[in-house]
């Protein structure tokens, strides 16, 4: 059993890491960023309730989580935890070794920003830890589970068997863990369909059947679907000709521009950020309100279009920094939705504390909850049993050679 966890996500310049200990109930955090650069520095671990903040110029991967756990030195884990945004076919976590290691390799086309970083992280853990198991979990890994008619494209069949050109879907690990603490709140523990929202910087939706993910807004990457902080969400897939053809952009260059300009910032000009955007938009700013009213409609629009993979609707999930703290925007997306009966009580919606979960419908219609995710701790109880299981596999193969000696 694995009393501590150390869960990593790893970006191309950036490390968010998070100590777990026995019975989640005590988390140390840190985050290194601007590595590789004059900047890079950890910020944010705190043993005992200490702030930190240290410059490490230069630092890689493998030093600054060298530092980081330096400071955690007193709390050594006992297992590792990978977050890896693209696992290509793979449906569940995974003790990596070298397969694993090249299936994360295999999917890089899928996710060139992501995979790779992971994989630096996952080489460096492997020279700092040698004697610890370490476990990928898979962003996609949830969403394995969707029909064939909700993860291909009608697009020619070659484009899938020979190059995996289907719907993939992102942020498994929220919404597995929102759907089943969700559904537990609700006194149906992975029971009956529900739908969940995701609303962060990425955002992304899901419909869950009986615990299982059976579509979900995002697809073959991160970009498709509803409208995200920087990234364009659904967009007429003719758009990229029309900007070739008349402006003469390059694939990178439209590629950068819906990836990195465009979703909220590019609607407001001014912010990728919910919070200001709500504020600005207080202050008169008409784009900033165009900027969210088109994020709540094509959201409500999205679990309209998901709430078909569902045989019957008992409810909706929010989540995510926007999902989880803005009353606003729930209510606002709630305005779209009144077909299935849905029906907020804005007093609940709008009592509901900050990272507390609640329900905030009125007893009427489909259910709907706000529901914190937690990925961290999700990916932490996924570690342990992949952890577990291979003790019992190893003690079971002991015994097996102990009753039947070579
Ligand atoms: P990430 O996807 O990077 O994990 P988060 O889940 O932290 O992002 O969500 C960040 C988003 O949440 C930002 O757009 C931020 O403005 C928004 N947000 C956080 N608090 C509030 C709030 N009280 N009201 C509206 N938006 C909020």
């Amino acid at each position: 059993m694995s009393k501590s966890v150390l869960v990593i996500n790893c970006g191309s310049s950036s490390i968010k890491f998070a100590l777990l200990l026995e019975e989640q109930n005590f988390r140390i955090h840190g985050l290194a960023e601007n590595l590789g650069t004059e900047n890079a520095r950890i910020k944010g671990v705190t043993v005992g309730n200490e702030p930190v903040d240290i410059h490490i110029p230069f630092a890689d991967h493998k030093k600054a989580l060298e530092v980081g756990l330096e400071r955690l030195a007193n709390y050594r884990p006992d297992a590792i935890g990978h977050r890896v945004v693209h696992g290509g076919s793979l449906t569940k976590a995974e003790l990596i070794n070298d397969e694993i290691i090249e299936k994360i390799r295999e999917a890089t086309p899928l996710a060139p920003l992501h995979n790779p970083a992971h994989l630096i992280g996952i080489e460096a853990t492997k020279r700092l830890f040698p004697e610890l198991p370490q476990v990928a979990v898979f962003d996609t890994a949830f969403h394995q589970t969707m029909p064939a008619h909700a993860y291909r494209y009608a697009l020619p069949k070659f484009l899938y068997t020979a190059h995996g050109v289907r719907r993939y879907g992102f942020h498994g690990t929220s919404h597995a863990y929102v759907s089943e603490r969700g559904s537990e709140l609700a006194g149906s523990f992975k029971q009956g369909g529900w739908l969940t929202a995701h609303l962060g910087n990425g955002s992304s939706t899901c419909a869950v059947w009986n615990g299982k993910s059976v579509d979900t807004s995002m697809g073959l990457t991160p970009l498709e679907g509803i409208v995200m902080g920087t990234r364009s969400g659904d967009v007429d897939p003719s758009l990229h000709s029309f900007l070739a053809k008349n402006l003469g952009w390059d694939i990178y260059k439209i590629d950068k521009m819906l990836n990195s300009q465009s979703g909220l910032l590019g609607l407001s000009d001014l912010s990728n950020d919910m919070r200001t955007l709500i504020e600005a938009s207080e202050q008169g700013n008409e784009d900033a309100a165009l900027a969210i009213e088109v994020f709540c409609y094509r959201l409500a629009k999205s679990l309209a279009a998901l709430s078909c993979g569902l045989p019957r609707l008992n409810g909706l999930f929010f989540t995510g920094g926007i999902g989880e703290n803005s009353a606003y925007i729930r209510e606002k997306t709630m305005t779209y939705l009144p077909h299935f009966g849905f029906s907020l009580d804005k007093n609940a919606n709008n009592e509901l504390k900050r990272g507390t979960e609640g329900r905030i419908d009125s007893g009427t219609g489909p259910q709907i909850w706000v529901v914190p995710t937690d990925e961290e701790g999700r990916i932490a109880r996924e570690v342990q049993s992949v952890v577990e299981l291979e003790v019992e596999r190893n003690t079971a193969k002991k015994s097996q050679a102990e009753v039947m000696p070579a």
